[in-house]
């Protein structure tokens, strides 16, 4: 047994499936997941010291890379002065002001600890706000494990829906609408089917937690305009794209502005951060000020608003171009290695990209949960390994996308190219 092994059986028999969240357990897959000691830049390294390049990155937060020497530096003033008070203190209201000032669309924010929370409290603003339960979801966007987004289509009549983890209430399956990604008319027919009893569409802007499935930009001022005839609100789940695809995620690159906005992963630079935004006349209903109640024992926790706020002055325009150069350049390395390696065992594969976002399919135009090949995961697993035994690390699910980074710089596309082609 390899002391990788070794800790993955001691961590099974403590925490079910040996990890804190699913998608790092490595299911499916022939190898066992990797205990990860350190990062730095781009690079991390199990503890038995092997090395691998990161496409992962904590699965988003960390697109300066590990441990951006800035942020290291104010982190660790920040823990010198203290780490939660459960009070008021200076270090929100630096990152808000520096916040709202960058993303016009909406006036205030609140800051909660993940993005599940996020999204929770911003259904429940909707809800509040609208006084309907009723909440329309794709199929293929993820939210976070919050109960009323757990769910799938369902397989008897068209429109029905059903929980997709065991202990969902039914009730709460019944005000979540399912439907597929990239088709207005369907969410027209959904209005008409339910009058007056749809608070929102939730949507993330660029979906990216089930593929990279890349949407129209009239599709998106589509649901815009279709929830504005409806009195419903509109909110885009920015937890993936905010602050990735640009400093104001798809609401700033599309000039399409949603009524709540949900933010996560690179808000806090790797400390756990999410928040909520929206317009004034709709935060409003937040309590205390509201009666949509909403709190947090380590909400806007100092260390991660210091965290958030070193990380995020990082993204100039500057830096989002190199980080796009980065990703190009990585981007075609894999193109060039999938057509080559092995007399082209893995040349079907196609790499969709926008951003600083990967996605690796053996299928074109892939724009819907429906569209993406049923073998993905049997597809996935080989190019994983043969990957990992390299020293290069990707998410270890083919549903994932890879992410990049301003570390992922011209250093480390010279080493990747080595060990692709070693
Ligand atoms: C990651 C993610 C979430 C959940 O955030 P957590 O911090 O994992 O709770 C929600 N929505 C989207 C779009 C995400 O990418």
């Amino acid at each position: 047994m390899t002391t990788q092994t070794e800790m993955f059986e001691r961590s099974k028999q403590l925490v079910p499936g040996g990890v804190h969240s699913p998608v790092r357990s490595f299911k499916g897959l022939e190898s066992t997941p990797r205990f990860i000691a350190r990062g730095d830049g781009a690079k991390i390294w199990d503890t038995d010291g092997k090395d691998y390049i990161d496409f992962c990155m904590s699965f988003g937060p960390l697109i300066l890379g590990h441990r951006n020497p800035g942020v290291e530096q104010e982190l660790k003033e920040a823990l010198e002065r203290g780490w939660s008070y459960g009070a008021c203190e200076p270090y929100s209201l630096q990152l808000l002001e520096f916040l709202l000032e960058r993303l016009p669309f909406v006036d205030q924010m609140r800051f909660v600890n993940s993005g599940t929370e996020a999204v929770m409290t911003a259904l429940r603003l909707a809800r509040g706000v609208t006084g309907k339960s009723k909440i329309i979801k794709f199929n293929g966007c993820y939210h976070g494990h919050v109960d009323s987004m757990l769910i799938k289509a369902g397989s008897g009549l068209a429109g029905t829906a059903e929980a997709s983890s065991a202990g969902v209430p039914k009730g709460t399956a019944e005000d979540t609408l399912i439907l597929e990604l990239g088709d207005l008319e369907e969410v027209k027919a959904c209005f008409n089917d339910h009058k007056d009893q749809i608070a929102a569409i939730i949507v993330e802007p660029l979906p990216a937690n089930n593929g990279l499935l890349i949407q129209e930009q009239s599709y998106l001022e589509g649901l815009r305009e279709i929830t504005k005839a409806n009195g419903a609100l509109l909110i885009f789940d920015e937890v993936i794209s905010g602050f990735r695809v640009a400093f104001g995620g798809m609401a700033e690159k599309t000039g399409i502005t949603p009524d709540i906005v949900t933010y996560g992963k690179i808000i806090g630079g790797g400390l756990p951060v999410g928040a909520l935004a929206a317009k004034k006349e709709i935060m409003n209903h937040l309590a205390p000020i509201g009666n949509v109640y909403q709190a947090g024992t380590l909400s806007a926790n100092p260390l991660a608003m210091v965290g958030g706020l070193a990380t995020l002055r990082n993204l100039t325009p500057e830096s989002y171009k190199k980080i796009e150069e980065n990703t190009k350049a990585i981007v075609a390395l894999f193109r060039k290695w999938l057509d080559e390696y092995n007399d082209g065992q893995f040349k079907e594969t196609k790499i969709v990209q926008e951003a600083s976002l990967f996605w690796m399919v053996t299928k074109d135009n892939v724009h819907r949960a429906c569209d993406i090949p049923a073998d993905l995961g049997s597809k996935f697993a080989p190019l994983f390994e043969t990957l990992l035994a390299k020293g290069i690390y990707l998410a270890p699910n083919g549903y994932e996308v890879g992410f990049c980074s301003l570390a992922h710089d011209h250093d480390i596309q010279k080493e990747l190219e080595r060990r692709l082609f070693a």
